[in-house]
């Protein structure tokens, strides 16, 4: 029998420019990814894409059968982004590309800048798939969902009612700090998890999941790129998740309703505050008060011979009303906080060597 072709859905995220501030991006810049993208499908290089956008990230959805990890899926993107940089430069959008680690292409986005989610698989007779991007949040976002979707049957009924879930699903964690990665298997697993995850100096981010019953997998989240300020890691990235749903995985519903209880999350303002990460429909991904509070969407698609057709915008439903409503009086509580913790996330002593430098002097030990 003829092997089936896999197909692999990638999504990368960049911030190529901000329109205004840090607020949205500009058509002119969507348009370019566009064209792009879609002389890209004509040329056969992929067999379909979407352009998406979430404040002023930019997200590339390629649908192709060239595998993860792919040098020519990943200039292409590379190219898109330069492109798009580019128009936002001609524009003087805010912070062109801050994002890229250099200017030039060095065979694979990973670690380069931009964040990168594939996922690779045998298409189902259904292939129903969610894919959430995340603005004013660091990569840690997808860590309070991932549990509650894949380990939580007060979130995912199916996981006592469906025959190939009842063994449970294993996830990866990444410990961004050292670089490790570790598989654990769920329920057994569950107490080790949540130790790993509520360690927030290390970074143990969830990153990919796997029905253990057969392996297949579930989910993915971007990468992250690591970069470091004196002995402190941080996360830079736009943070993305690609979900397969239905059949034997966790259904839409199920994705969709970890993100009714608007959760505390790292992102606005300049990265340095905490707030609740707000589900909108794609319209409404625009976060322009204390650039926050953060946004997520979130594009269906069905997937049919690897066309995307789509997307439905998922957050569009007033069944999320509830929760953009309690994002904004949590995000009045938060900001009452000031300058104070936990309002203000933990920052290192690089981040205020400023005000440390100026008062070194002053410091006396106390008796
Ligand atoms: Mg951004």
């Amino acid at each position: 029998m003829a092997e089936v072709a896999k197909l692999t859905l990638s999504v990368m995220t960049a911030d190529v420019g901000g329109f205004v501030g840090h607020v949205s991006s500009h058509p002119e810049v969507l348009d370019t990814a566009k064209e792009r993208l879609y002389h890209a499908r004509e040329k056969g290089a992929i067999v379909d894409y979407h352009i998406l956008r979430c404040g002023d990230d930019l997200e590339l959805v390629m649908a192709h059968r060239k595998g993860c990890d792919n040098i020519e899926i990943h200039e292409l993107a590379w190219n898109v982004f330069m492109a798009c940089r580019e128009v936002a430069k001609e524009l003087k959008l805010h912070e062109p590309g801050q994002c890229f680690d250099g200017q030039d292409f060095k065979g694979t986005l990973k670690n380069a800048g931009p964040g990168v989610a594939e996922i690779e698989f045998v298409e189902r007779e259904s292939e129903p798939v969610v894919i959430l991007m995340a603005n004013k949040a660091a990569s840690g976002v997808w860590n309070m969902p991932l549990y509650r979707i894949f380990a939580d049957p007060f979130n995912t009924p199916g996981l006592f009612t469906s025959p190939s879930m009842l063994g449970g699903f294993s996830l990866k964690v990444r410990d961004v700090d050292n670089g490790g990665e570790l598989m654990v298997s769920l329920p057994q697993d569950i107490y080790h998890l949540l130790a790993l995850v509520n360690s927030v100096h290390r970074f143990a981010i969830l990153c990919e999941a796997y029905r253990n019953s057969d392996g297949e997998i579930a989910a993915v989240i971007s990468s992250a790129m690591v970069h470091r300020e004196g002995d402190k890691a941080g996360l830079r990235s736009e943070p993305a998740a690609i979900f397969r749903c239905h059949g034997g995985l966790p259904a839409v519903g199920e994705v969709m309703e970890p993100f009714a209880f608007p959760h505390l999350v790292q992102g606005c303002m300049m990265g340095a505050h905490m707030g609740p990460l707000m589900p909108v429909p794609f319209y409404e991904a625009n976060p322009s008060r204390f650039d926050g509070p953060a946004r997520v969407i979130g594009a269906g698609f069905q997937i049919t011979n690897g066309r995307l057709v789509g997307p439905h915008d998922m957050f569009d439903d007033p069944g999320f009303d509830a929760a953009r409503s309690k994002a904004n009086s949590v995000t009045d509580y938060m900001r009452r906080h000031g300058p104070f913790q936990p309002g203000r996330a933990v920052q290192s002593d690089a981040a205020l060597s400023g005000a440390l430098e100026k008062f070194r002097e002053r410091f006396k030990k106390s008796s």
